[in-house]
């Protein structure tokens, strides 16, 4: 169990498969790198809103090769896999063709090919018309045949040698009770398990949780043929169980009598949709019985508006004006806090989430923009002309496929991220009054750079956990959890010999000594995503964006009180 607040457990095992999210990454690999257009052989995944994000970047959905208008484009065959035919077929019309299909359907496909091969015939127990059904079909040397269940079974011909196959998303009972009724009219017959381990591991945690819950809810899309089939499972088990597509379809009255809920998904559902029915089934059983609801949904907009972020790089920037004895002036905080405000609210894809609406989210950056303008034409041509690159910048992220340096860049989200913040942070508030740069300012820069690169990359392992679409322009999704974790270290590393000097440089010692004394957060912080302990909901956020206020809080004490 990974939550039980308000009674609500969540299935630890919900979220993609390991299938589907390599088909997405692959996808979004080819869009970073400029692949363009890019056709999926039906849909990646049936999912409403992660389509919806794929049609955005230019990933369309076609049902045969034929529709693809642009030759040049990239076919991907989807992870559910096609017959050997149909990839021979669209290998022969001359486009480039992705194979994602899940190496686990691909293990189904050779397990049929090896005993069609030895004279076998083949039952594949699943859902016919399935697309990957379809595709197991294909390796079968057209002597396959499909059944849904023991009934379907028995109304198949006798066979003399038979191999027994499951669809990967199929139930074990269902399979075995088919297997059963097959094995006693055929000659020899091998049962091949070919239900996958993931799903395997899913029917486990929810017969365990669903027969002692009082309400299932299973999140996934209307046409998922994994999620019917797990919300079939959970019928079996619990007396009242809901499917939804998202959390706007939870009504407070389905929610508010059961003692223990139990939600779990399909495997095309995003973890972030589920934390957001999560979410919401809690604020609506909290709201009956008490008023921190309140406080927790507050909470939930404050972070989710960017306006924690947006304070925090204020924090940062009073923080590097101290270190760099400069003047404490209202209009530099105010042009780091709407700088940071408005690219996190464009560019981050949880804000978007959470506006539900683009026109809001939208108006909330563009309201933004306006203000760091403002903010910065009060400074000098050293301030307001960087201003307008780094903006500029920021806001065309969201197109970076069409900057060629950006796309093939690993890690340019995590280091534009960190320049940003460094510019309206440290250098901003010296080149506003106009002062010189010395040894201290530049390590200041070192400072500020290597904090927010840390943040970053910490929040993308957060984002990959609730199955965000990052592509590998996010450092961790370019060289993977073993080289971040050692890049990270060595940050910690450069990070304390950079207070270290400035400490024997014998600049602001008190300060530097607090400052060191918020390090050890930033060092906890790291040691415990290490761990992969990725708390819920928005956590995350606010452990990371948290060290920015202690170090803020610590460099007020280490210059005005002691
Ligand atoms: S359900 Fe299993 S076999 Fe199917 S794509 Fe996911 S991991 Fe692969």
């Amino acid at each position: 169990m990974r939550d039980k607040d308000q009674g609500v457990y969540v299935a630890p095992g919900a979220g993609f498969c390991p299938g589907v999210k390599k088909a997405i990454d692959r996808v979004l690999e080819l869009e970073a790198a400029g692949k363009k257009p890019i056709y999926t052989i039906g849909p990646l995944i049936h999912n409403k809103q992660v389509s919806d994000n794929l049609e955005a970047k230019g990933i369309t959905a076609i049902e045969t090769p034929r529709e693809a208008r642009d030759k040049n484009g990239v076919l991907v065959i989807r992870a559910h896999g096609v017959t050997p035919n149909f990839q021979n077929e669209i290998e022969a019309l001359g486009m480039q063709v992705i194979d994602a299909t899940c190496p686990l359907v691909k293990k189904a496909h050779k397990v049929i090919e090896e005993y069609a091969a030895q004279g076998y015939d083949t039952v594949i127990i699943g859902d016919a018309g399935h697309a990957e059904v379809t595709g197991l079909l294909g390796y079968t040397r057209g002597r396959g045949a499909v059944a849904a269940n023991a009934e379907e079974a028995g109304k198949l011909p006798r066979f003399a040698k038979v191999n027994v196959v499951a669809q990967t998303t199929q139930k074990e009972e269902i399979f075995y009770e088919a297997a059963e009724v097959i094995k006693a009219k055929a000659g020899v017959c091998r049962i091949s398990n070919t239900i996958c381990e993931p799903t395997k591991q899913r029917q486990r945690e929810t017969i365990e949780n669903a027969q002692t819950a009082d309400f299932v809810i299973v999140v996934g899309g209307r046409h998922s043929a994994n999620t019917a089939r797990l919300s079939k499972l959970c019928g079996e088990l619990c007396p009242k169980v809901m499917h939804v597509e998202s959390a706007a379809e939870i009504r407070a009255e389905d929610i508010a009598s059961p003692r223990k809920i139990f939600i779990t998904a399909g495997a095309s559902t995003p973890n972030w949709v589920i934390e957001e029915v999560a979410a919401r089934v809690r604020n609506l059983r909290k709201r009956r019985i008490s008023p921190p609801a309140l406080i927790e949904a507050a909470w939930a907009f404050i972070i989710r508006s960017a306006v924690y972020a947006s304070f925090a790089s204020v924090c940062l920037a009073y923080v590097c004006v101290k270190l760099q004895n400069a003047r404490a002036d209202a209009g530099v905080f105010a042009l780091a806090g709407f700088f940071v405000f408005t690219l996190t609210a464009f560019n981050r894809e949880e804000s978007v989430a959470y506006f539900k609406s683009k026109k809001y989210y939208f108006a909330a950056a563009v309201l933004g923009a306006a203000a760091v303008l403002a903010a910065a034409f009060r400074h000098n041509i050293y301030v307001w002309a960087p201003t307008l690159l780094f903006l500029a910048m920021g806001l065309a992220y969201p197109f970076r496929n069409k900057i060629k340096l950006l796309s093939a860049l690993p890690g340019a989200k995590d280091i534009l991220t960190a320049l940003g913040w460094c510019f309206v942070c440290v250098y901003a508030p010296l080149a506003a009054q106009g002062a010189a740069f010395g040894k201290s300012s530049v390590l200041a820069l070192a400072y500020g750079f290597l904090l927010v690169f840390t943040r970053s990359v910490i929040l993308s392992i957060g984002a990959e956990y609730k199955d965000m679409m990052l592509g590998k322009e996010s450092f961790y999704k370019a060289f993977g959890i073993k080289t971040t974790q050692a890049a990270l270290t060595l940050i910690i590393i450069a990070l304390s010999a950079v207070l270290a000097k400035l400490y024997f440089m014998g600049w602001k010692p008190k300060l530097v000594a607090f400052l060191l004394l918020g390090h050890a957060y930033t060092i906890g912080a790291a040691v415990y995503f290490y761990s992969r302990r990725i708390p819920r909901g928005t956590g995350m956020e606010t452990i990371i964006d948290g060290q920015f206020y202690l170090l803020a809080l610590l460099a007020y004490i280490g210059t005005n009180l002691i």
